[in-house]
């Protein structure tokens, strides 16, 4: 039988966690769901845990009038339940609720489900979509990164090792309509093929468009904002032929490889599908 010396660490508060995962090799653990998985076949072997379940700091929804913020300790259960979310939020809302299964939509928690930083995850794209920001914290500083800049590459953030994030702070625009769609061929619970965020900002008059953001997961090692198809959009009422015309914008903006879900070029397809169909679900909310 073989034995491991990981050290497992359940701090109370966040400074407690920030002063425990000083060890070079030690890790967060959020819900466990990706870690458990990287631990079980020893692609990580940390020699500390620090399970942050106990730092009530991490935990809570709270809304303004201005902002929702979430502590990244919230599970994707907890993000799809809740009401002011689903209605100032629907794409996040709808994000978080069709990932993995119920199972771990109960465990994984918003700071794990940014920080493993898999491309095909349903969560980013819906959240840059609306411009989230993210507050991440070491043992001396703080600072706040647009989820945009957030990665770096496949399974890779912005992060230090030694970087917690607390809470991600979303703007509350009155005049926003945002939402998520996703395709998966195999099975319900299965990590998307192509999933697409988008947000719509309007001008004072209600019709015409004043910004516009559509993001891609599944398609490239990191989430895609499509910026021509924003700016195509700008200006326009979000007339069929305005948001075809952006649809296949999408096609240059991402990078996909074939895979056992499909063809780089069938994914290129289904990007500016669902680009168009998460523009007309903005349209219709
Ligand atoms: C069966 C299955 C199906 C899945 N299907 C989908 C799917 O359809 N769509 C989808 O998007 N995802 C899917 N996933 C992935 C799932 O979203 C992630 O596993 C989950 O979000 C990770 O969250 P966690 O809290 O469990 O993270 P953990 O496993 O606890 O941690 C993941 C990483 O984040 C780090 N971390 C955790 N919390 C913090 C923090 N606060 N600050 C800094 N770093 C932190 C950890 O050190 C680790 O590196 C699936 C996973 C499974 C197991």
């Amino acid at each position: 039988m073989q034995s491991t010396d990981t050290e497992f660490l359940i701090p109370s508060s966040v400074s407690e966690a920030l002063s425990s995962i000083a060890l070079e090799d030690a890790i967060f653990l959020g819900g466990g769901t990706s870690t458990a998985l990287l631990y079980k076949t020893r692609m990580i072997e940390p020699s500390r845990v620090v399970w942050l379940g106990n730092v009530g700091e991490l935990k809570g929804i709270f809304t303004s009038p201005t902002e929702v913020k979430i502590g990244s300790m919230v599970t994707m259960a907890e993000i799809a339940a809740d009401r002011e979310i689903a209605r100032l939020l629907p794409g996040v809302s709808t994000a978080a609720g069709v990932i993995g299964n119920a199972r771990v939509r109960a465990m994984a928690t918003l700071g794990g489900a940014l920080a493993h930083a898999d491309p095909r995850q349903d969560l980013p794209p819906a959240l840059i979509a609306v411009d989230a920001k993210v507050s991440v914290r070491n043992a001396s500083s703080s600072r706040e990164i647009n989820l945009a800049d957030f990665y770096e590459g496949f399974l890779e953030t912005v992060l230090s090792p030694d970087e917690l994030i607390t809470e991600v702070t979303v703007p509350i625009l009155q005049n926003r309509r945002s939402s998520y769609l996703r395709y998966t061929p195999t099975s319900e619970g299965d990590y998307p093929t192509v999933g697409a965020g988008a947000s719509l900002t309007f001008n004072e008059d209600g019709k015409s468009i004043s910004t516009a953001t559509l993001v891609l997961c599944g398609v490239g090692a990191v989430p895609i904002v499509s910026s021509e198809a924003g700016l195509a959009l700008a200006g326009t009422t979000g007339d069929d032929s305005a948001l075809l015309r952006a649809a296949e914008l999408v096609r240059g903006a991402v990078d996909p490889q074939d895979d056992e879900r499909g063809t780089a070029d069938y994914k290129r397809d289904m990007a500016a599908v669902f680009a168009y169909r998460a523009l007309k679900a903005c349209l219709n909310s």
